[in-house]
């Protein structure tokens, strides 16, 4: 087992990061560190800014509220929203193409649609996306839809 480090340089900070790498052979793991030193140029902290940077820009296009909490939480729940958020548009894409092709009546598809987006606007605690990661399009967007 060989152990390969790479020195990198973040290209927008400037800061110097090291990447780890295991590999069965010593040539493999040099190979693979001069690869890592040519091709990672944002460090952990730059990655996540960039992330949360894209999260907060696709929140508000899409008129999704500010979240409240700690400053942490917020950044924390804000890049989870996104994820949640874009597999929510992509099931929505997948059902109006199936409505389209089953001839479902559109204008109670866009119902449902418009129901579900403002369930979205509703969700405003950072907590509420931080412990309910993992279930949030399977049960907790129901709950939430109940509660009104
Ligand atoms: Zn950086």
């Amino acid at each position: 087992m060989a152990r390969g480090i790479a020195t990198c340089t973040c290209a927008t900070c400037g800061k110097q990061f090291e990447k780890i790498v295991f590999r069965s052979k010593r040539s493999e793991a040099d190979s693979w560190v001069a690869w890592a030193e040519r091709n990672y140029d944002q460090c952990p902290d730059c990655w996540k800014a960039a992330q949360e940077a894209v999260a907060k820009a696709e929140a508000e296009k899409a008129g999704l509220p500010e979240l409240t909490g700690s400053p942490k939480q917020i950044a924390w729940a804000e890049r989870i929203r996104h994820r949640i958020w874009t597999d929510y548009t992509e099931y929505e894409d997948r059902c109006r193409q199936f409505a389209e092709q089953t001839g479902y009546d559109m204008e109670v598809f866009a119902a449902e649609v418009a129901k579900c987006r403002e369930v979205f606007s509703r969700i405003t605690s950072a907590k509420d996306y931080i412990v309910h990661q993992d279930d949030m399009l399977s049960k907790f967007l129901d709950t939430y839809m109940e509660s009104k």
